[in-house]
């Protein structure tokens, strides 16, 4: 369970403070799957990146299963991300000097999987990229190197996973089996998914669906699914 309580970004820029996160109260139960939309520069990455604690707040805490991320130091909180956490990342943040299939394997190895290369094997072939575990990112076209970064995020079946635009750089027919790889891994296995997307439609099939303007967080009401006559 993700929850956010008062929680708020400001930076330095230039001469002014500027809030680029509004004091958030937020709350995300297991197994839920929230969206994220709004417009470039509403503060979308950032707001991920602070439930990833890649980023600290100003004000507030946020929790990950009860846990304040925001008191941990470094370490902590890498381990804590290692075992609860998967990050896609909008640019991917492949290793470039690693193939495809290393950089799935890299988040296996720490984790000490036993089966590793046959679980790489199995994710490459999830996202579409069996025959191309032996190629570099700089081989890659930018959707595939997208679904390499989804494939090491998902590799050690995280209970959360955090996704930042993963469509943006795929064509109609990828972006469509993302999606329905990210819904099969939310309902299968009842991944906690926190979607980043200025895809409103995608973002309406979520549970909780939240609009930022601003830096400013609105939850927007879904219509219910309409019930099927039998
Ligand atoms: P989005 O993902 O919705 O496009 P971001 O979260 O990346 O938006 O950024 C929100 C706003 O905050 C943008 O105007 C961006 O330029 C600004 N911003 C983000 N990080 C910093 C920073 N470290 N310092 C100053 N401004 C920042
Ligand atoms: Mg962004």
């Amino acid at each position: 369970m993700i929850e956010l309580r008062n929680v708020s970004k400001t930076v330095a820029s230039g001469t002014e403070p500027l809030t680029i996160v509004q004091p958030l109260d937020l709350s995300v139960a297991a197994g839920e799957y929230l969206s994220v939309v709004g417009p470039s520069g509403s503060g979308k990455s950032t707001l991920l990146g602070l439930i990833a604690g890649l980023d600290v707040p100003t004000t507030g805490e946020i929790l990950i299963d009860g846990e304040a991320i925001t008191a941990l130091d470094e370490d902590a909180l890498a381990r804590l991300r290692g075992r609860k956490i998967g990050f896609i990342f909008q640019f991917f943040h492949l290793v470039p000097s690693l193939t495809a299939f290393e950089n799935v394997l890299v988040p296996l190895e720490i984790a000490g999987a036993p089966d590793a290369r046959d679980r790489v094997t199995a994710l490459l072939s999830d996202v579409g990229l069996e025959s191309r575990g032996h190629h570099y990112p700089s081989q890659l076209s930018g959707g595939e190197q997208q679904r390499v970064a989804i494939a090491r995020a998902l590799a050690n079946d995280p209970p959360i996973l955090l996704a930042d635009e993963p469509t943006g750089n795929l064509d109609s027919a990828n972006g469509s089996h993302i999606v329905e790889l990210l819904q099969s891994v939310n309902t299968a296995r009842r991944t906690t998914i926190v979607l980043v997307t200025h895809d409103a439609e995608l973002a309406s099939t979520a549970d909780i669906m939240l609009r930022m303007r601003d830096g400013q967080a609105e939850r927007v009401t879904l219509e219910p699914e309409r019930e099927v006559p039998v």
